[in-house]
């Protein structure tokens, strides 16, 4: 049975496409059955990110009726499965975001979890997302527009009867510590399910098209992605199995010990 995350928030560039990746490349890399989806079908880029703008079939034309959900999967990074959304506006037009709901009867047994990266905005294409997920959860950064924004999307969550998993804090800083965490929850009235340093190798990736958790897996970012993603998973966090030795570190101590016992 599919699990389905929706990544929503009121503010755009708050970085749900970024944890819609991250995250569902972890997934994947736990061995869980995990597949990405972009329902952002007016700004799309989630397959953009990932090198697929040349996707022949795409959720525009499963949403228009064209072609089934599987013609539209493809094969991503770590073995996360990819439906891209398609870029161009006729295809957005012609996109009804209604049939969501039916495309995923047929996701269901195909899948452990479906992690759905949710326009921003509270726009009609955005309100079937949130109302199909098991979980939604808000993407904030630490400021006060986006939290602001996310309050409103928790509050159309519930109204079309979806229900608010928690919220992960993007591009932390420094200054963002366990206060403002505690701040969030009381303001959002929902609990903080993970927080994400500011990493500048999570652009560098997103330019090289690849995840940051496998472009760069020891970073910051990619640490607290694979813990959040556990969290979210019911995946036990054992840190020596699931975190990759530094290679640097890894390569200097197998010089400096090198023929030793
Ligand atoms: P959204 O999908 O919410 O519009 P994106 O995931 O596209 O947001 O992120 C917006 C921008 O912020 C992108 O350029 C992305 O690379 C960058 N970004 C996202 N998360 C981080 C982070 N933790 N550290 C640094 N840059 C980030
Ligand atoms: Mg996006």
């Amino acid at each position: 049975m599919v699990r389905v995350f929706t990544f929503a928030s009121g503010k755009g560039g708050t970085g749900k496409t970024t944890l819609t990746i991250n995250l569902g490349t972890c997934l994947a890399k736990f061995g869980k059955r995990t597949c990405i989806m972009d329902a952002d079908i007016g700004m799309a880029n989630l397959g953009l990110s990932l090198g697929m703008e040349d996707a022949p079939v795409t959720l525009h034309e499963v949403l228009a009726g064209k072609a089934s959900i599987h013609d539209a999967t493809y094969e991503g990074p770590g073995g996360v499965q990819v439906i891209p959304s398609g870029i161009s506006l006729q295809g957005f037009q012609q996109a009804d975001p209604e049939l969501l709901r039916d495309i995923l009867k047929d996701l269901v047994d195909r899948l452990d979890f479906l992690l759905i990266d949710a326009p921003a905005g509270i726009s009609r294409d955005g309100v079937v997302p949130l109302a199909v997920a098991d979980d939604v959860i808000l993407v904030v950064n630490p400021e006060l527009s986006a939290i602001v924004d996310a309050m409103k999307t928790k509050i159309l969550a519930e109204v079309v009867g979806g229900h608010v998993h928690g919220a992960v804090i993007n591009r932390a800083t420094s200054e963002s510590t366990t206060a403002v965490s505690q701040k969030m929850e009381k303001i959002l009235g929902t609990r903080v399910v993970g927080t994400v340093p500011e990493d500048q190798n999570v652009r560098k990736a997103a330019s090289a098209k690849a995840p940051v958790v496998i472009k760069y897996p020891t970073s910051a970012s990619s640490v607290a992605f694979r813990r959040i993603a556990a969290g979210l998973g019911g995946i036990a966090y054992d840190k020596d199995k699931m975190e990759p030795k530094d290679s640097f570190v890894d390569r200097f101590s197998k010089v400096l010990f090198r023929g030793r016992k």
